[in-house]
């Protein structure tokens, strides 16, 4: 399958990784947006939110966790950050394989644009 997330998954395309386990990895965002921009990923392949099963609802959840310990190392989690999982078109999905943006390091707008 060509999708360039399972391939950073499988280590065969280079990131800077932040943490991996058994079923997560994080890297740092290639285009940062903010001072920290973090990207977590299951390692399943898994389309968009649109494909989760309830046989994902572990690994999502995980996904939220694991976001939560990397702000705390970060030194983000007290001045506050950003969750983001973007779906399709309009939401300005690019690359489909489900992630997590992880945001912070700066004030950011709401709504978001
Ligand atoms: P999205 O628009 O939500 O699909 O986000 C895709 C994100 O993946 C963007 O923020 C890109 O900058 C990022 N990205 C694309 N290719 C790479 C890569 N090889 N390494 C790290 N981040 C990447
Ligand atoms: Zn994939």
């Amino acid at each position: 399958m060509d999708c360039i997330f399972c391939k950073i998954a499988k280590k065969e395309i280079p990131s800077k990784i932040v943490y991996e386990d058994d079923k997560c990895l994080a890297f740092e965002d290639i285009n940062p947006q903010a001072p920290v921009h973090i990207l977590v990923i299951p390692k399943k392949h898994i389309a968009t939110t649109l494909d989760l099963g309830e046989e994902d609802k572990e690994v999502i959840g995980h996904l939220v966790v694991i976001a939560a310990q990397i702000a705390k190392e970060k030194q983000i989690a007290d001045s506050g950050y950003r969750l983001v999982i973007n779906t399709n078109r309009d939401a300005g999905q690019t690359v489909f394989h489900v992630h997590l943006h992880l945001l912070g390091g700066r004030v950011m707008s709401w709504p978001p644009g």
